[in-house]
């Protein structure tokens, strides 16, 4: 590993030095969050402050779990980091980055950088499967290519390497050059550029200038002219290697054939005709092939080795799944990679998972050569005794000969030479009750796993994507002034998405509250390890025994049951037992109306019986610029019931009446907390917004029939055939949620990507689809009923409905699939 003394570090980052301690200390690591330490006496903390939260905040957890060396931008009190060097800095994140472009600055080896809207990764990864038997290729985690990503992906080059493989994403104006300066690609690869608006710039000149910046110092650039959208190419002077259609391109692609399961491409390098063929046939991995391609001859591997290569390229899959197995187990299959940044990343996501008191791995022996074993295999142990692992089922013979003799005492192993052997004893460990990770390299195939582990069901699935609702939460928070918290919304099972899955990924995320309809709903969080505080907005008096077993906290919104749970308390003896009074200022539905205020203040006035956290009210059209007055009022009214709480109480309180309009269109009224929900789901009716769709709901092909005109198809034969016809039955009906208005013509769903309307009426179980102008459909086929490429608006405005009524009313036995990208 290389390291560096803290001396060093202090100077590459120009802190001063207010506290001492082992100056020598070598340091390995670079930490951000105090939930990720690995090796805590040899990793330096950089205390960062993001739009999330404030590094500083977390120092002394860090010290406590044995971190030594701090860097920060605040004064801190040191009193309590007696060992520590605490190091000094204007600003932590440009330290972490001089670190790591001064690491990159001791390699003189080629580094590609890449860059650019989309395939950066598939791209990376691609590259990494097609050099990996002629570099010792140093190469970003997963999608790490963010300010803070970047340098730690960059810290990982070592001293045997001879390629580093990063990629660069931005998502604003002005972000570019400090990732070029501390990958300084000496090889550029620009994949894609895209639609301006998504990524936050004004147009696509804007964003393509900001993107090139990362190559200025490149000796050679790779691209396609054909990607960049018609916008003009800055002008370099740096080498070009252009790929595209025209013949003027140093890599011209003569021809692009597609077949049912592949594609042919002709191409022309060095005046020479070749044929490739690649293994698929969707636009996207052709482009990414063909980028790929044309590094692999810049880089003079031959066409020929290529092309053996290309045959043997595997999807790349970028996502953790979490699946519910059988006897109350999780799942996360992460069976696809098999390296250390990838094990740590799959282990931080079953930390996340609060649900099980256990949490378990099944890994096998991974893909490491042999200089690199020891290392691997040792830090291997460290995460996993650092990440409160129970029971590790370890698959081969390698990682026996480290693990039989490292793994804390702690941890129960079970060893097994083989996956087949594992398959034979699998009954016998009783798995039950706990979350399981299951990963290993690919030839060990502990993919077969899966359909002994997973609970059976109906292949209908609902996918969750939890960094799309990671990265919602994120630009929702962005659109926040300081210091307004944020309170998710998850009645309803989360909007249809699910529970403690959902509420798991908000409590990492630092939101501040959560709230729920009904006590049982947070009952359930409570038992699956939500601590943070619930507020129930329908509590009924049958369900008070539960709120306060439970530490759950109640809305107050009428009389009558402020009078009942005021009772109750007293009976039972709390006193100060936190709530929330809700205001009716116009939405009529439930809350205080302004006749009632002073009854209201009598109940609160002078009293011990309540400690009201919060007050609400509920705006009635957010989202309708003609009711922008009414929502004035509304705010009006609000104002005056707080600052009458205010004087009657004494106590202090949040308020809050955003929901998620409120947050895009009233700015104004955050007050000090906003309520998000549908938001979360990148689903607002506002276009355009940088919230990402989070929900697929994907069926498949059950069968597929010819028919000829004159035939009918479904129910009351309301589907006519009027010319020769292929129809497909898919596997979802109005019993799983899909609205049966959407019958006949009205509804439509992707087969292939392409819209296949519904003929005939929807069933309880089954819809059918016309597929006839889609070519080479097969039973079994993936179906999409909506998603990233077909909205849920749109779902739900055909079917007269809004978003939220699809959204909550898609039925429990849809499978929920859970994912990180
Ligand atoms: C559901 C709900 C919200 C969230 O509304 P979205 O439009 O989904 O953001 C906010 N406040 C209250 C009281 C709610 O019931």
């Amino acid at each position: 590993m290389s390291h560096y003394s803290i001396h060093t570090i202090a100077t590459v980052v120009q802190a001063q030095v207010v506290q001492e301690g082992m100056m020598d200390t070598p340091i390995e690591h670079l930490c951000i969050d105090s939930r990720r330490i690995i090796d805590a006496p040899h990793s330096v903390f950089f205390a960062l402050h993001t739009s999330k939260r404030n590094g500083h905040d977390y120092i002394h957890a860090c010290y406590e779990k044995g971190i030594r060396c701090f860097i920060v931008e605040e004064a801190i009190d040191t009193s309590v980091l007696k060992e520590a060097t605490v190091l000094q800095v204007s600003n932590s994140l440009h330290a972490l980055q001089q670190l790591a472009a001064y690491h990159r600055h001791r390699f003189s080896i080629p580094v590609i950088g890449i860059t650019g809207s989309n395939g950066k990764t598939i791209v990376k990864e691609w590259l990494y499967q097609l050099l990996s038997d002629r570099f010792a290729i140093a190469r970003s985690p997963k999608s790490y290519n963010s300010q803070v990503g970047v340098p730690l992906s960059v810290w990982q080059l070592q001293p045997h390497h001879t390629l580093g493989i990063f990629e660069a994403g931005i998502s604003q104006q002005d972000e570019m050059e400090a990732l070029a300066f501390i990958i300084q690609p000496t090889i550029g690869v620009f994949t894609h550029l895209g639609d301006a608006h998504r990524e936050g710039f004004e147009n696509k000149e804007q964003k393509l200038q900001e993107k090139w910046k990362l190559f200025q110092k490149a000796s050679v650039l790779i691209y396609s002219p054909d990607v960049c959208g018609g916008v003009n190419i800055p002008s370099t002077s740096i080498q070009q290697l252009q790929w595209g259609k025209d013949e003027t391109n140093e890599l011209q692609i003569v021809s692009v054939k597609k077949e049912t399961q592949h594609t042919d491409i002709v191409l022309k390098w060095k005046q020479q005709t070749h044929h490739l063929q690649l293994p698929f046939t969707d636009e996207a991995s052709v482009q990414n092939a063909l980028t790929c391609t044309a590094v692999c001859l810049y880089l003079e591997i031959p066409v020929e080795v290529l092309q053996q290569k290309l045959l043997q390229l595997k999807p790349v899959s970028l996502r953790l799944e979490l699946k519910k197995g059988r006897h109350q187990c999780t799942l996360i299959n992460d069976s696809y990679s098999a390296d250390l940044d990838s094990f740590e990343i799959a282990l931080n996501f079953l930390q996340q998972q609060q649900q099980h008191s256990r949490r378990s791995i099944i890994l096998s022996d991974l893909a490491v050569g042999t200089e690199q074993e020891a290392a691997t295999y040792n830090a291997l142990v460290r995460l996993i005794a650092s990440h409160h692992v129970q029971r590790v089922v370890g698959v081969g013979t390698v990682l026996h000969h480290y693990f039989k003799e490292q793994l804390p005492a702690t941890v129960s192993y079970h060893a097994f030479g083989s996956t087949e052997e594992l398959i034979h004893q699998l009954p016998l460990l009783q798995l039950q009750d706990e979350a399981i990770l299951i990963k290993g390299a690919r030839s060990f195939e502990l993919e077969q796993l899966m359909p002994l582990l997973e609970q059976q069901v109906h292949q209908t699935v609902l996918e969750i994507n939890l960094s799309a609702i990671a990265h919602n939460i994120q630009s929702i928070r962005r659109r926040l002034q300081p210091g307004v918290k944020l309170m998710a919304m998850v009645k309803a099972f989360s909007y249809g998405s699910g529970s403690y899955e959902i509420a798991n990924l908000l409590q990492y995320h630092g939101v501040d509250y959560l709230a729920v309809a009904f006590a049982d709903e947070g009952v359930e969080l409570r038992r699956a390890g939500i601590r943070l505080p619930i507020m129930v907005m329908n509590p009924e008096s049958v369900t008070f025994d539960l709120l306060t077993a439970y530490n759950l906290e109640p809305e107050l919104y009428s009389l009558e049951m402020t009078a009942a749970f005021a009772n109750y308390l007293q009976q039972e003896g709390f006193t100060y037992y936190p709530v929330h009074i809700k205001i009716d200022t116009g939405m009529h539905r439930l809350g205080f109306m302004p006749a009632e205020w002073t009854q209201l203040l009598q109940w609160l006035q002078g009293k011990d019986l309540f400690a009201v956290q919060t007050v609400f009210s509920h705006l009635a059209a957010a989202e309708d610029a003609n009711e922008d007055d009414f929502t004035k009022a509304q705010a009006r009214l609000f104002d005056e019931a707080c600052t009458l709480i205010a004087q009657a109480t004494g106590q202090s309180f949040l308020k809050h009446i955003c929901n998620t309009s409120g947050i895009m269109r009233h700015p104004q009224l955050q007050y000090d907390m906003v309520r998000m929900g549908i938001g979360m789901f990148g689903v607002t009716g506002f276009e355009p917004t940088e919230l990402q769709e989070a929900l697929c709901l994907k069926t498949t092909v059950a069968q597929l029939k010819q028919l000829q005109p004159g035939e009918t198809v479904g129910y009351n034969r309301r589907g006519i055939i009027e010319q020769p016809s292929v129809i497909a039955t898919v596997r979802i009906g109005y019993a799983d949620g899909y609205p049966r208005n959407l019958g006949n013509g009205k509804g439509f769903m992707l087969v292939k990507g392409v819209p296949a309307p519904v003929i005939g009426t929807v069933c309880m179980d089954m819809t059918m689809l016309d597929v006839t102008h889609i070519a080479g459909v097969k039973e079994g086929d993936e179906v999409m009923v909506f998603g990233p490429q077909l909205s849920i608006e749109e779902v739900a405005k055909r079917s007269g409905t809004i978003a939220y009524e699809i959204m909550s009313g898609i039925s429990q036995r849809v499978k929920r699939v859970y994912f990180e990208e």
